[in-house]
């Protein structure tokens, strides 16, 4: 009875050894999945596994290792949504291909899942949108180097390295499907696959990487597609505006997408080549409407308010708009 006990012991921790080192994660590919990144996520799965066979290992202490066939503790969170566990990339996804349905409802409140905990309390010094001519797809909270960044939900550690642009920067995949990126760090307090609280400070705030002035720089990202986070979080306030959040194709299109609406505007504005010279040469932004503008869309697709676009244009908001007339922005 001993000696078969103990060969089943045996068995036991050689499966759950090989579910760790070539858990299905990395044998699944599902659409979502960067074409750059292939060939990289086997690697990246082992790291992975081991940091979390390490984790799993502190929790649970020798005689608490979990048993063989419980494959669910070493999957990572919303791994039914992401094909993937890339460790290098900052966005290995593509949105476009994985988004399959009109809409989806992002849960925030959920068995097992913590609250929401603003990640730093601070003024937005900067939006969501187009900045200088770039797209920004975070928001920037304003802090002063060394102020502590917490995780705004729970979740694993995906990316904890300098990033192009983000400096010292933080991914943490959620259970609610979501990722957020937190950049500009002056400081990572995490590793790759920790598992994290939400609350729980992960790094602080800085002025690393592409940025001018300390602050933190803020995204929510969904199958890799930035969010904007004053939709989702009231920041005057610290908290979620509703227990879900429903992304719709359509508001991607029409509103979270930057560089595709850029590419749409630039290709349906048909300014004249005079109007584009002296809207280079002014730095000045301008629209030509077309037939359904109102005021309330281009305000919408341009980032900003019909009351600043009727005082630049010297417009009531109920004026109606002339086809071709040319808006400033
Ligand atoms: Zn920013």
């Amino acid at each position: 009875m001993k000696l078969l006990h103990k060969i089943f012991i045996i068995i036991s921790l050689v499966v759950f050894t090989s579910n760790t080192i070539d858990g299905k994660v990395s044998d699944e590919k599902k659409p979502g999945d960067d074409k750059k990144s292939k060939g990289k996520s086997k690697d990246d799965t082992t790291h992975i596994n081991t940091n979390l066979a390490k984790h799993l290992n502190e929790e649970h202490g020798e005689d608490g290792l979990p048993e063989a066939s419980d494959s669910t503790l070493i999957s990572f969170p919303s791994n039914d949504l992401y094909a993937s566990w890339d460790t290098t990339m900052a966005h290995p996804y593509n949105f476009h291909e994985a988004f399959k349905t009109d809409s989806v409802e992002i849960n925030f409140v959920s068995p097992g899942e913590g609250l929401f905990v603003v990640p730093f309390k601070g003024n937005l010094t900067s939006e969501f949108g187009w900045r200088h001519r770039r797209p920004h797809y975070g928001t920037d909270i304003d802090l002063v180097t060394g102020d502590t960044v917490v995780s705004a939900f729970d979740g694993m550690v995906r990316i904890a390295k300098v990033c192009y642009g983000y400096g010292n920067c933080i991914i943490i995949r959620h259970k609610n499907g979501l990722e957020t990126v937190y950049g500009h760090l002056s400081k990572m307090n995490v590793e790759v696959g920790q598992q994290v609280k939400a609350g729980e400070i992960i790094g602080l705030g800085g002025n690393t990487g592409r940025s001018t002035g300390d602050h933190l720089h803020w995204e929510l990202r969904y199958l890799g597609q930035a969010i904007d986070a004053e939709d989702v979080v009231n920041f005057t306030t610290g908290q979620l505006k509703d227990n879900c959040f429903v992304l719709r194709k359509t508001d991607v299109e029409n509103k979270y997408d930057l560089r595709a609406l850029h590419g749409r505007h630039k290709r349906d504005v048909g300014l004249t080549k005079a109007e584009i010279a002296y809207a280079k040469k002014t730095g000045k932004k301008l629209h030509k409407v077309r037939s359904g503008d109102t005021l309330g869309h281009i305000a919408q697709r341009y980032h900003t308010t019909v009351s600043a676009l009727c005082k630049k244009n010297k417009l009531r908001p109920t004026t109606t708009l002339k086809l071709g007339q040319l808006i400033k922005i």
